[in-house]
């Protein structure tokens, strides 16, 4: 809490702080420590950790940095924050992103951009820039955020922290505010690869809550850690080392492969030729579920509705029209026209044909490696305003993560050194589906 005191007129890296709450939960935990042989102590014990205010926390308001939900208090635990919980986390606030997730600088945010805590003139990325900026300032030991779109992973190297996106379904989405249901996945950012593993391990397993969660087994990912890189194969696909990543980028990431080189890793070059649409494809797919999921802002349900209206349909529209941002309208317009009818064959349907051969061409380069090493993005932070006014470059800056949800993979970005800027660099590991203890070991091991 004094850490956050210290540094928050800076950064504006959290929405909520819950100076209060924490201190007693503190306190209630020391009493309980006593009384506790030390092999029972929960893992998580007085551990404190912040939550993307995305991501619900009962009794706590949850805003998703939107005017529409300014006042929202959460009546649950979303289920990552449950199991949290049960093992005596403290949760010391709630961390600012890019309103309902949508952007790559937490800029979009409706209580003010959180700064890089490395160039406070530049962006910590987005959407999950609060979380990232926090635990690159220590204003946090660790925190969880989402990724659709690259949200973990690319805030994550712009603040020279490490953000794991885990597989699509193997962590419950129960409790997280859906942006792109087919694409969202929690995961962790922290200072390094043991502590994103620490709490991919609580966090991971099939919940009865939510539908897509998979069914698959939950190995102990720390012990993964340990093992030998040693006989791996890894893939360098060539379109993630084209013209316009900046040189000092590519040079730090290939400085990252030759050490895996040295260590017995063996490399070769790998082609993902369908790479390239894959942030068209993702600007119709991921706003079509948003243009959905956002319909349940209507000013019944939720928190804000407009003051002055004449009938049902007019409070509607003006409190969609005050109540959200303008890269949410944005998106909602996008994905309403790409769903209706006269167009759902020539965008909607077809971007889902291509997400198909995203998919495939990423099955096709893990017939022949373990895993794959590409930058997390192709320059380092921007600074803030930069891009606001350009909504295509802005959507540029997710080049290399998007992919990676279409496809449901695994992929971790730690960081792999700085620029001449000092600014830090991050390095993406992709994984098979379900395989995050090959990235984990890898990252473990370069780090
Ligand atoms: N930057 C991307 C977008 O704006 C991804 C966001 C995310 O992963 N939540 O949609």
């Amino acid at each position: 809490l004094k850490r956050i005191e210290e540094t928050e007129s800076k950064l504006n890296a959290y929405i909520t702080v819950f100076e209060e709450k924490a201190r007693k939960k503190a306190e209630i935990l020391d009493e309980e420590l006593t009384r506790l042989n030390e092999d029972e102590v929960p893992e998580f014990f007085g551990i404190p950790i912040s939550i993307k205010d995305n991501i619900n926390v009962e009794g706590v308001r949850m805003t998703c940095a939107s005017k529409m939900l300014e006042n929202f208090v959460s009546p649950y635990d979303a289920t990552v924050v449950k199991r949290l919980r049960e093992r005596g986390a403290i949760f010391v606030g709630k961390n600012n992103l890019d309103e309902f997730a949508m952007g790559s600088s937490t800029e979009t945010s409706y209580f003010g951009p959180t700064k890089n805590p490395w160039d406070l003139e530049r962006v910590p990325g987005g959407s999950s820039g609060g979380s990232a900026a926090a635990v690159s300032a220590r204003s946090a030991i660790a925190s969880l955020g989402s990724d659709t779109g690259g949200s973990i992973r690319q805030p994550a190297a712009f603040c020279g922290v490490v953000g794991l996106k885990p597989t699509y379904g193997r962590v419950s989405r129960y409790g997280l505010t859906a942006f792109a249901s087919s694409l969202d996945q929690i995961g962790p950012i922290t200072k390094n690869v043991e502590d994103a593993t620490y709490l991919l391990n609580l966090i991971s397993g099939q919940d009865s809550k939510d539908a897509t969660s998979a069914k698959v087994p939950v190995p102990n990912f720390l012990e993964a850690l340990n093992g030998e890189v040693k006989g791996l194969k890894a893939g360098l696909p060539k379109e993630y080392f084209i013209e316009g990543v900046d040189p000092e980028v590519k040079e730090a990431v290939l400085s990252a492969v030759k050490k895996l080189e040295s260590l017995g890793v063996e490399i070769v070059e790998v082609s993902l030729p369908n790479t390239k649409y894959a942030v068209e494809t993702y600007y119709i797919i991921a706003p079509a579920e948003a243009s959905s999921n956002l319909g349940r802002f209507d000013g019944v349900r939720y928190t804000y509705r407009a003051k002055d209206y004449k009938d049902l349909i007019d409070m509607y529209k003006k409190t969609r029209a005050e109540g959200f941002g303008n890269e949410v309208k944005r998106r909602i317009m996008i994905g309403t026209y790409t769903l209706s009818a006269g167009y759902y064959d020539a965008y909607y349907l077809k971007a889902q044909k291509v997400r198909t051969l995203i998919y495939q061409g990423f099955q096709k380069a893990f017939e022949e490696v373990d895993f794959l090493i590409t930058p997390v993005t192709p320059e380092t932070a921007f600074k803030i305003g930069e891009k606001t006014d350009d909504p295509i470059k802005m959507y540029l800056s997710d080049i290399f993560t998007i992919a990676v949800n279409l496809a449901g993979l695994p992929a971790i970005s730690i960081p792999c050194g700085f620029d001449s800027k000092n600014l830090p660099i991050g390095l993406q590991l992709i994984g098979k589906a379900f395989d995050e203890e090959t990235i984990l070991k890898v990252a473990h091991t370069v780090e």
